[in-house]
Order: C-alpha cells, then sequence, then structure tokens
C-alpha cells in the first residue's frame, strides 16, 4: 500500500498490482526507457501497445472509468489514477491509444449517434487506434480558420485539403477530422466533424521527423476522399462546438499524462549517480520537481472526476496543461544541468539511454501540441478569470471573404 492510501484505495491497489504481476512483466529499474527513437522502435512500440491493450480488455481493466454502458468498468477517477500508477511500474504501455482513449471516446459518447458509438467497443478492445485531422499549414492556433473542404455529393461528402501535425496517422485506422463545409458562413460556422476511414482511397500519409529523430506526427494530404453522410458527427456546419469537447479533453489528456515518460523519482536517482544532490541550486530544483508532480496528481483528480461524470473539463484543463508544460521544461532543462558536459550526448552514448535528452527536446512539442502555451493564457485569462476577450477582426465575416482568392 502506498501512504496516504485511504484502505478502499488500499484494497483496489493491491488488486491492481496482482493482476498487473499476472499479466506483465515489471520494468526493471536498472534499464532506462526512453521514448522510441526510430521508425522501428515506433512501429513496435505501436504494436505492443495493442497487444497490452487487448490484455486489459479481457481482464475487465479497459476504460476503467467509462461508463458501464460504453463498455467500460463504471469506475472513479482515483481509480484510474492508481491503476496508472500501478501500471507505470510494468513494461507496457496503451499510449498509442491516447487520441482514441482520451480524445475521441469522451467526444462520442457526448455527441455521437448510437452506430458512431459502436466505435468505442473497437477502441477499448484494442482495434481501433485514431488520428486527429484538425491542424493545417493555415490553421493551429487559429483552428478555426482551417480550410480543408467538404463538398455534399449524394450521400456523401467528398473532402479535399491537407492536414498536418497528425500524431500518429501512420498507425490509425480511423480519424477524426474537421473540415469546411460552408465558406460563406463566419469561420466558426462553416465546420463539420467528421469521422473518416484512414484506409480510404485518397488519403496519403507523409511522416515528418522530428529533432527527436522519431516521426511522431505526419502531413495528411486528402483528395476526393469519400466520406458517408452518416459519419458526421452532430449538425452539418456545427463542428466547432463538438471540436471543443475534443480540444479540451486534449488538455487533460496531456496536462494529465505526467510521469510517462520520467518519475521525479528516477530524476533524483540520476542525480544522486552524478553526486549533485549536496548542490543547493539542484535540491532545490528536485524539490520544486517534487511538488509540482504532486500538484498535476491533484489537477488531475479534479479534471478526471469532471471528465468521468460527462462534464466538460472546462478552463481548469488549460491550466494543468500549461503547469505540465511547465514543469516539463523545468525537468528537462534541470536534467541535462545536473548531466553537466554529459548533458550534450545523444541516443546511446548519452546515460540513462538518452532518456533525459530526448525530455529536454520534448519540451517544445509539450509547449506547443494541444494549444500553445499562449492559446492556454489566453483560454485562462478569458474564460478563468473573465478577462476582455481577444480581439478578431475576421470573427464575423464570411470565412471566404477572410481568405481571399485562396476559398
Ligand atoms: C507534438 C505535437 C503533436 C501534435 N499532434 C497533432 C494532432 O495529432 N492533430 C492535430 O490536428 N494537430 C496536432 N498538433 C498541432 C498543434 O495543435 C499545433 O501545432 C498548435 O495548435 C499550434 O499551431 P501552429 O503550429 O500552427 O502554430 P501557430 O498557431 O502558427 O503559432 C505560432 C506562435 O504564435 C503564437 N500565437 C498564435 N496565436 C496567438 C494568440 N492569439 N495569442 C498569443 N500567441 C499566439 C503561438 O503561441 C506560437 O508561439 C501537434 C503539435 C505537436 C507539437
Amino acid at each position: 500500500m502506498d501512504i496516504g492510501d485511504s484502505p478502499d484505495e488500499a484494497a483496489f491497489r493491491l488488486e491492481a498490482r496482482t493482476w498487473l504481476e499476472q499479466h506483465a512483466k515489471r520494468r526493471d529499474p536498472s534499464a532506462r526507457h526512453r521514448p522510441a527513437s526510430t521508425d522501428a522502435e515506433q512501429d513496435a512500440h505501436a504494436k505492443a501497445c495493442q497487444d497490452w491493450q487487448r490484455v486489459l480488455y479481457a481482464g475487465g481493466w479497459a476504460g476503467l472509468t467509462w461508463p458501464k454502458q460504453f463498455g467500460g468498468r463504471g469506475g472513479k477517477p482515483w481509480q484510474a489514477a492508481i491503476f496508472a500508477e500501478e501500471q507505470s511500474k510494468f513494461d507496457v504501455s496503451t499510449g498509442v491509444f491516447s487520441v482514441a482513449h482520451g480524445m475521441v471516446a469522451p467526444t462520442l459518447m457526448m455527441h455521437g449517434d448510437d452506430r458512431q458509438r459502436g466505435h468505442l467497443d473497437a477502441m477499448l478492445r484494442g482495434d481501433e487506434v485514431w488520428a486527429q485531422l484538425f491542424s493545417e499549414p493555415e490553421a493551429g492556433s487559429d483552428l478555426a480558420n482551417l480550410g480543408t473542404r467538404a463538398v455534399l455529393d449524394g450521400d456523401q461528402w467528398v473532402v479535399n485539403g491537407q492536414k498536418v501535425w497528425t500524431s500518429g496517422a501512420q498507425h490509425s485506422q480511423y480519424a477524426i477530422l474537421l473540415a469546411r463545409t460552408d465558406p460563406d458562413a463566419p469561420k466558426h460556422a462553416g465546420i463539420t466533424y467528421f469521422i473518416v476511414d484512414m484506409r480510404s482511397p485518397g488519403i496519403e500519409v507523409r511522416p515528418l521527423r522530428q529533432i527527436t529523430g522519431v516521426a511522431h506526427f505526419n502531413e495528411v494530404f486528402l483528395t476526393d476522399v469519400r466520406i458517408p453522410v452518416e459519419n458526421v458527427v452532430g449538425e452539418v456546419n456545427a463542428g466547432w462546438k463538438i471540436a471543443h469537447t475534443t480540444l479540451s479533453n486534449e488538455r487533460a489528456l496531456i496536462g494529465g499524462s505526467g510521469g510517462n515518460a520520467f518519475t521525479v523519482p528516477e530524476l533524483i536517482e540520476m542525480a544522486r549517480r552524478y553526486h549533485r544532490t549536496d548542490d543547493p541550486v539542484v535540491r532545490q530544483g528536485l524539490a520544486q520537481a517534487h511538488i509540482r508532480a504532486e500538484i498535476l496528481k491533484y489537477m488531475g483528480y479534479g479534471v478526471r472526476t469532471s471528465i468521468s461524470r460527462g462534464v466538460m473539463p472546462g478552463p481548469g484543463a488549460s491550466v494543468m496543461k500549461l503547469f505540465f508544460a511547465r514543469h516539463w521544461a523545468a525537468v528537462g532543462s534541470l536534467a541535462v544541468a545536473i548531466e553537466g558536459a554529459a548533458g550534450m550526448l545523444w541516443g546511446d552514448s548519452a546515460s540513462d539511454d538518452g532518456l533525459w535528452q530526448q525530455v529536454f527536446c520534448q519540451q517544445y512539442a509539450i509547449r506547443i501540441g494541444g494549444g500553445t502555451d499562449e492559446i492556454q493564457g489566453n483560454v485562462i485569462g478569458e474564460r478563468a478569470l473573465g478577462l476582455p476577450r481577444e480581439p478578431s477582426l475576421d470573427r464575423d465575416l464570411p470565412w471566404r471573404e477572410t481568405r481571399g482568392t485562396k476559398a
């Protein structure tokens, strides 16, 4: 049991730990677990995630907090947190399902019809990996500016356009897609939310390689891609509100994912090995990292409670995402500073298998993906603090006019 566990929590932890011991291999604390840094490692990771998800499903541990009506266990957020804590001690991951479980599922539960919710079971079984086709070259922070067009042709929508930064598209069977269906409406009012089969003709996925060496995300080109009308989630032209549900859950997902790549105890153990724990600056950094990790844990409980009750997490998710991004950046910078000159090494040449260099470099991805630090600041200012709205000159104009001849 963990110090601070109530009797119920301790009993649940024991049940989870016992099951995990029987079905998974414990992480070797002396072996480092840096994120995948080659395509082959990434493919192997995706396959391992699917295999593990199937084991979780068979064992009744998939969808811990999902309502029973959607195939989940109907559990409490604290149970999911304890299970995640225990699972992180084992050599397993469900990372490839982040978009499916963390973003698509809550959106379909809230806005999908019965047929669309049929995907939930396949996600839980580990049969469907999903991607998020939202961002475009000219629509990131200003997502409502997106220009991918969908035009109705009989009982199908025909989609043309380009998406970018699509995480995991190369492993996905399905995606959620935002496309413009009414270019004459103001930018937020002409967007529709679709489900798209990634195996459809006309979809081309081109990997983008990051500084870490791996192609985590992709460009996705859509040329005359046909989507059946029943794949529209909610109403035509009313996709912006639904996208909000997805984005809010994305912030909660990223902000609540602390400890996936590293833990503060691992950082402290590394500082000990480098004989740096007597350094007062390092000690302060380690103490602050521990405090931030604890704060994030409790923020996560709050946000996950909202999600499991089917309530939008709201600006609290932005607070947590921003705080998490700052925590990650501070840990990455502290870790390579502790390593000193050795912090400049990379991959196999670096200590701990290059884990801390990966953490350091990934801070930029975390500060941008799911909405940048600045955008989280805007959300917190406007929705949590009630500050005046950011001025927008194109908000009420027909979108087509704002894009000149390109539309
Ligand atoms: C690791 C990673 C994974 C991602 N995965 C996906 C994915 O799976 N699917 C997907 O659709 N997208 C994905 N993205 C894209 C991500 O959502 C966008 O990169 C992000 O929203 C920022 O958009 P942008 O890159 O176009 O930057 P821009 O919007 O062009 O921003 C450039 C800079 O200007 C600042 N800025 C812009 N507008 C404002 C403003 N109003 N106020 C203050 N500052 C502002 C930004 O903070 C930033 O510093 C991913 C990104 C990363 C890094």
